[in-house]
C-alpha cells in the first residue's frame, strides 16, 4: 500500500492539529470540518479500508473508539453526544485510504445523513 497523507501526518512530515497521540493511534482536527467539532482518529498502522482489517487488527480498531471517546470528553462534547463514522471505498465516500474514524460533535446531527431515497 502506498503512503497516504495520513502517514505523513503520523511521521510529522506535514502539520496537523494533533489532539491525542499514543503508540497505536493519533487524533487530529479535520482540515475541512463538517460540524463545530470534527476530528479524526487513525491507527498508526496503515490499513487502507475497513475491508482490509484483519483479526490481528481488532485490538487497534477498537482502540480508535476508545480514543474518540477520550478526546470527546476532553473537548467537553461527550455528554451532549457525537457521531463516529468510518467511510469505506467509493460509495461510502472514502477519500483517504488509511482508515479513520470521523468524530462529529457540537450540534444536533440529522439522521439519516443522506437522502432517504432507497434507489
Ligand atoms: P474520508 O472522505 O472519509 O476519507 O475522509 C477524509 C477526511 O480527511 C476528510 O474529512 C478531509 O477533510 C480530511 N483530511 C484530508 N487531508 C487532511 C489533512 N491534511 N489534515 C486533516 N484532515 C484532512
Amino acid at each position: 500500500m502506498s503512503d497516504t497523507i495520513f502517514t505523513k501526518i503520523i511521521n510529522k512530515e506535514i502539520p496537523a492539529d494533533i489532539l491525542y497521540e499514543d503508540e497505536l493511534a493519533l487524533a487530529f482536527k479535520d482540515i475541512s470540518p463538517q460540524a463545530p467539532v470534527h476530528f479524526l482518529v487513525i491507527p498508526k498502522k496503515a490499513i487502507a479500508t475497513i475491508n482490509d482489517i484483519t483479526e490481528e487488527d481488532c485490538g487497534v480498531v477498537g482502540h480508535l473508539s476508545f480514543v474518540a471517546a477520550k478526546v470527546a470528553k476532553e473537548l467537553g462534547v461527550a455528554e451532549e453526544g457525537y457521531r463516529t463514522v468510518m467511510n469505506c471505498n467509493e460509495f461510502g465516500g472514502q477519500t483517504v485510504y488509511h482508515i479513520h474514524l470521523h468524530v462529529l460533535a457540537g450540534k444536533p446531527l440529522g439522521w439519516p445523513p443522506f437522502s432517504a431515497k432507497l434507489k
